[in-house]
């Protein structure tokens, strides 16, 4: 029997990360090639034509799981009865602007995107927040939707975890495919820390650390951690544009794990609401690896934290403790 459609907002769904998105879900890459979807797709009113024309673009693609699209400037009606929420609208840093004017804007959208939510998103609805500051972004939704359970407000940090994974597939030259639990640790900022100490290759004579594999110590707490951290960054300076491509990939592989599970014996990395494991602060949205099962995402408990790896988790902790601190002096 066919199963009855889930309704996926993207907010912003007129920006490059939005256009990259909408067909991987219409497409079934976010939940499932036996899952018809909705998409209700939210943008600001400048936007409302070019939105207008990825909904005809939609359309045009005639879509099997496609059942409906909603195209609006309306935030109640983008968030009515929604089951999955991905808020990659934001409001970006111009020339000039000071960090806290940044904040600030969005402190205010994610305020007044999380009251439509709770009002008026189906129950148990889950939340993908993708917008920078995504960390904090997710946070002041989850103040202000008290009723969605905070173990349904996230962040993506998947596409720095997916990045981890792409460089070490090509410093060993082995595919991603044989490749697991690499970890993005904290911010999804230049403090994150990417973590492969560890992750594991799947070789013919069975698994085997990375950190073996590669055998060089100091390229893995170099050049490696670096290249990940700046990224984003090198993409811009090769594309002329932020990448969207792969940051839309990525968010329908956090979406997609959190809901259908990750494979046994791999871990994810999920900017998660901190419940203090690894002493990292309660309270904050932190990255941390975690398993899903059955809709629900669990920290991965007991990993060896060395005294490297120590200080690098503190300190993205306390760039979020600072985030978070800038966020509630812009809500005051
Ligand atoms: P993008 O679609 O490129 O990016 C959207 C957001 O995702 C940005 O905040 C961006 O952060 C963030 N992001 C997170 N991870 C990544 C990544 N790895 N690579 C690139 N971006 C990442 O931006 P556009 O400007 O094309 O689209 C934004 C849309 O949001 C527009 O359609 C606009 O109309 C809408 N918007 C909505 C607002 C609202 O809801 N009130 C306010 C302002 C805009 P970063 O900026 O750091 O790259």
């Amino acid at each position: 029997m066919a199963k009855d459609p889930v309704r996926v907002l993207v907010t912003g769904a007129a920006g490059q990360i939005g256009y990259a998105l909408v067909p991987l879900i219409a497409r079934g890459a976010m939940l499932g090639p036996d899952q018809p979807v909705i998409l209700h797709m939210l943008d600001i009113v400048p936007a409302a034509e070019s939105l207008n024309g990825v909904k005809m673009e939609l359309v045009d693609a005639a879509f099997p799981l496609l059942k409906g699209v909603l195209a609006t400037t309306d935030v109640v009606e983008a968030c009515t009865g929604v089951n999955i929420a991905v808020m990659v609208g934001g409001f970006p840093r111009k020339e000039g602007m000071e960090r806290k004017d940044v904040m600030s804007k969005n402190v205010s959208i994610y305020k007044s995107q999380a009251s439509a939510l709770e009002k008026h998103a189906a129950t148990n609805c889950k939340v993908l927040v993708v917008a920078n500051p995504a960390n904090t972004n997710a946070l002041i939704l989850k103040e202000f939707a008290p009723s969605i359970p905070e173990k349904n407000i996230t962040c993506l940090t998947r596409l720095d975890h997916n990045r981890a994974l792409g460089q070490i597939s090509e410093r060993l030259n082995i595919h991603v495919s044989n490749l697991r639990n690499a970890i993005i640790w904290g911010n999804h900022s230049s403090t994150q820390y990417p973590d492969v100490s560890h992750a594991t290759v799947t070789t013919q004579d069975g698994e085997k650390p990375v950190h073996e594999l590669v055998a060089d110590e100091g390229w893995l707490r170099g050049d490696f951690i670096t290249t990940v951290q700046q990224r984003g960054a090198a993409i811009i300076k090769a594309r002329k544009f932020s990448s969207a491509l792969s940051a839309a990939s990525s968010a329908c592989d956090h979406i997609r794990d959190w809901v259908l599970g990750t494979p046994q014996g791999t871990w994810v990395s999920m900017g998660v609401y901190s419940d203090g494991s690894y002493d990292v602060p309660a309270g904050l949205i932190y990255s941390f690896p975690v398993t899903c099962v059955n809709g629900e995402w669990c920290i991965v408990q007991g990993l060896q934290i060395d005294e490297f790896s120590r200080k690098k988790l503190d300190a993205t902790a306390e760039e979020l403790t600072e985030e978070k601190a800038l966020a509630y002096s812009c809500l005051a």
